[in-house]
């Protein structure tokens, strides 16, 4: 393997899912190798774990419920936290520049940026559902700005995805408990004629009836267009998830859609020292973009990084064939979603999505990592 970015640097771009769980496995089983620095470059400390982001918003959960903190994590697990964006990729030079302008050499680099939304300008209050940290700032101001404000007001949503779907009722549960006084008329825009494609017909059905329980007009069949919400309408946005523009101009091995295109072991199609997972991953036959995909991903690209590192035999990721989605509702209830298995739905979903989603958050305590480091050091 060629060394010509930074020969002892293993460079970890993006403090999502994978990434988050890699350096889990690393806590446990430390990558030590003489000399290797290992740098997590995120823009923030904190990866924000977006399947409790509806239950935040509807106000159930505090802010800190859905922070992994990436400082500790790359304590744990050895590594070093970078505070900082990629703003461009140089992969024959091995070196990844920095939007302060800076540039930063590896010898392996391992992608997991997620994917981006692009809003629409809209002169009115305007929430985009990426990147996930801008919405934590946003959704306090939205709901100052609604509490200090009269009379009703529109919200028209975009795009009829599952994450549209629960942060939508999440949103309108909060408003309305704010000011029950303040009425909200709510639309949901999707270009297809029906909710949640890619999902068994029943879970559509279901979110269908969750919308129009809340009072939603749903607005299907029909994108929306900028003369659709007039300035004084809200306007959360959801449709459209996209890689970020930076990779485009990577030279990279790129899917159709432009994310990273990559072996079954995850290795980039054209760069040997180029890993990807979760999102900015592109299989072949591609896969439905998910937390739970990214998860899956990372015992593989845990395997592999370090395999890599020293030039050892490559895992191949064998993804199932459809994954669990669930959504949660307002009442407590949740819809369970599965490609062949179908649908349900009910409180003991939601308590069955809590538990999922609280085991997950726990692996990153302070107890479960010092836990975690004491294994790998026994
Ligand atoms: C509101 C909402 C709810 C969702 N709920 C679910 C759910 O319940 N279940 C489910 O399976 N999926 C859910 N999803 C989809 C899921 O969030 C994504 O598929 C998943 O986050 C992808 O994970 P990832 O590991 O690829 O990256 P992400 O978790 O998105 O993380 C990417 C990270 O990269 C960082 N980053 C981005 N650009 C750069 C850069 N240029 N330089 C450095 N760092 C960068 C970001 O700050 C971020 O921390 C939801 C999505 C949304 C928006």
């Amino acid at each position: 393997m060629s060394v010509a970015g930074h020969p002892d640097r293993l460079l970890l771009l993006g403090g999502g899912h994978s990434h988050a769980l890699t350096l889990l496995d690393w806590v446990r089983r430390p990558l030590a190798s003489a000399g290797l620095e290992i740098v997590l470059l995120s823009p923030n400390r904190y990866s924000l774990y977006s399947g409790l982001v509806p239950a935040w918003m509807a106000g159930r959960i505090p802010q800190e419920a859905l922070q992994i903190d990436l400082a500790a994590l790359c304590r744990a697990a050895g590594a070093r936290l970078l505070i900082g964006e990629a703003q461009a990729l140089d992969p024959a030079q091995q070196r990844l520049q920095l939007s302060s302008g800076e540039w930063l050499g590896y010898r392996l680099l391992s992608v997991n940026t997620g994917s981006t939304l692009r809003a629409p300008e809209h002169a009115g209050p305007c929430l985009s559902l990426r990147p996930l940290a801008r919405l934590l700032q946003d959704w306090p101001l939205f709901l100052h700005a609604w509490q200090q404000g009269s009379g009703p007001m529109g919200l028209d949503a975009v795009g009829g995805g599952a994450a549209g779907v629960e942060v939508l009722l999440a949103a309108l549960q909060r408003l309305r408990r704010l000011r029950p006084d303040r009425p909200v008329q709510a639309r949901l825009f999707s270009a297809s004629e029906r909710l949640l494609m890619g999902h068994p017909v029943g879970a559509a059905r279901r979110a269908e009836a969750a919308l129009r329980r809340a009072g939603v007009q749903l607005m299907l069949g029909r994108r929306w267009q900028p003369v659709d919400s007039p300035a004084q309408h809200g306007l959360l946005w959801a449709a459209g998830a996209q890689p970020p523009e930076w990779l485009a101009r990577s030279g990279l091995a790129l899917s159709a859609e432009g994310y990273l295109a990559v072996e079954a072991t995850l290795q980039s199609r054209s760069q040997a020292t180029v890993f990807a997972a979760g999102d900015s991953a592109a299989l072949a036959p591609a896969l439905d973009k998910s937390g739970v995909r990214a998860v899956r991903m990372a015992s593989t690209l845990a395997h592999n990084l370090r395999a890599a590192w020293r030039g050892e035999a490559l895992q191949v990721h064998r993804p199932q064939s459809a994954v669990l989605a669930l959504l949660a509702l307002p009442d407590g209830s949740a819809i369970a979603s599965h490609a062949r298995w179908g649908s349900a739905q009910g409180r003991w979903v939601g308590r069955w999505k809590d538990a999922l989603d609280h085991a997950f958050m726990n692996r990153f305590t302070p107890e479960a990592l010092a836990s975690l480091a004491s294994q790998g050091a026994s």
